[in-house]
């Protein structure tokens, strides 16, 4: 069975780079009838929060990143880790090391000064003597010390390491809790990964872990190391290249399959396809096509991307996740019209469900005043005509449908000798206040008669009081 799982850390947001590891270990399992397991490592105490927890799961949850297991709390397990430190204890693969942050720290300036990388020496390794008084130690492992460690990492290859150059790890800080580098390892043990798919700014502690799950006479799992995601600039995606929390993203807009869509791209490609369902990505991801080398993250791709899932997104998902943003602006949805019909008038021009929202506002609301420049171009004395024999048929409609309303608006353009455009403008502008909007025949329907007749009367009234100033 293959088994993968996404392990973040709860001490920030859910990093969009974050995101797309999780999801290249989802469509992993869920590609070859895996099992994905969500796993928090909460053992860094000082830097874990709750909030940052709640972000984290319900980041997984709008983006659908469903899991078998979990969330697992690393928090939960103390017990399971110390039982393993002490097994490496009796094994003495595992000591004791009293050396306090300053010592380090001096130990550490006196490498750099003779030219060499700081690492710890090792100084307490084989240390048999008196413990110093008033130091809680930490728990370190005993690397081995001669050999290399080999990496055939399904993304970056075979990467060989000599432990000559790893220096020993920490495996329990001085207050006890254990360290990232053992409960990583002890858990993909214990819950049985087999692929562990993640950041490549964990490869340098991959040898060290493969040497901890050799001491704890644990199978080494296959690693692939995704490479990082990069701002415009060639840095790491960081908050100065603008959002980069999942929620940020959903907050501004996007779709969830969009986002997935985009990160799923990101480092990976199926010929020259760029718009993918969710089915689509499960049946072709392969983790053995993705990218060594660092993708940057464009936001103008990304909703271009938005933009065609907005296209072909049902109705119904699109009232769904477009809904909560219209009732921020305000909107009661309860008097209807129904916003299934609404967001497929609209699904064809909105790059994001921010200007869904906005453009469904004139369904739901009254206004007071026109857009200036579209009521400035459209709404003139000679355009009074056309709308007085539009109000006067749509007055007499008795069923208020797309056909009949269109067929009114085309009788007034043939007795009046007009182009369609002289009557559809100005009647667009009336009824919705601006120049924009989808087909008028169909939006005037959704909008509804009553609501139409007044509003043509307020584009009269400013028609008179446009006259007067003349
Ligand atoms: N908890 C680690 C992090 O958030 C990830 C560990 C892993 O995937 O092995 O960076």
């Amino acid at each position: 069975m293959i088994r993968t799982r996404f392990a973040p850390s709860p001490t920030g947001y859910l990093h969009i780079g974050g995101v797309r590891t999780a999801l290249y270990s989802w469509l992993h399992a869920k590609k070859l009838g895996g099992e994905f397991t969500l796993r928090i490592e909460d053992t860094d105490l000082e830097r874990s929060t709750e909030e940052s927890v709640n972000a984290i799961l319900e980041g997984m949850s709008w983006l659908g990143l469903d899991y078998d297991q979990g969330p697992i709390y690393q928090t939960h397990r103390f017990e399971r880790y110390n039982e393993v430190i002490q097994d490496l204890f009796k094994k003495n693969l595992a000591y004791y090391c009293y050396a306090t942050p300053e010592e380090l720290d001096i130990m550490r300036e006196a490498q750099k000064a003779a030219g060499e990388k700081p690492r710890y020496d090792g100084r307490y390794r084989d240390f048999t003597g008196e413990p110093p008084a008033g130091v809680n130690p930490v728990v370190r492992f005993k690397n081995p010390i001669d050999g290399v460690v080999v990496i055939d990492d399904l993304v970056k290859g075979q990467v060989t390491v000599a432990n000559k150059e790893l220096d020993d790890l920490v495996l329990a800080r001085s207050d006890g809790t254990p360290t990232y580098n053992l409960t990583v390892v002890v858990d993909d043990w214990d819950m049985g990964m087999t692929q562990v798919i993640r950041g490549d700014d964990h490869l340098n502690n991959t040898p060290r872990q493969i040497n901890l799950y050799k001491a704890i006479g644990a199978e080494v799992p296959v690693f692939a190391h995704i490479p990082m995601v990069l701002g415009e600039d060639g840095s790491r995606l960081s908050k100065r290249h603008g959002a980069v929390s999942v929620l940020q993203y959903k907050e501004e807009g996007f779709l969830p399959e969009a986002l997935l869509n985009y990160l799923v791209r990101l480092g990976w490609s199926h010929g020259d396809q760029e718009i993918f369902t969710i089915d689509e990505m499960i049946e072709y991801f392969d983790l053995n096509n993705v990218n060594s080398s660092p993708s940057t993250f464009d936001h103008t791709k990304l909703t271009w991307v938005n933009e065609q899932h907005i296209k072909v997104a049902s109705p119904e998902h699109l009232a769904r996740y477009v809904a909560p943003f219209i009732a921020q602006l305000g909107c009661d949805l309860s008097q209807g019209p129904e916003l299934v019909d609404v967001t497929h008038l609209l699904r064809d021009r909105a790059k994001t469900l921010i200007e869904m929202a906005a453009g469904a506002v004139y369904f739901y609301q009254d206004f007071e005043v026109f857009e200036a420049g579209a009521a400035k171009k459209h709404l003139r004395p000679v355009t009074e005509e056309a709308l007085r024999m539009l109000l006067e048929k749509f007055e007499g409609l008795t069923d208020w449908k797309t056909e009949s309303i269109h067929a009114a608006i085309d009788a007034t353009a043939e007795t009046l000798e007009l182009g369609m455009g002289k009557v559809g403008m100005p009647l667009r502008v009336a009824v919705t206040g601006g120049g924009q909007s989808p087909a008028i025949d169909a939006t005037a329907e959704l909008i509804g008669k009553p609501r139409c007749i007044a509003r043509i009367n307020l584009a009269l009234d400013y028609i008179q009081t446009r006259k007067a100033a003349q």
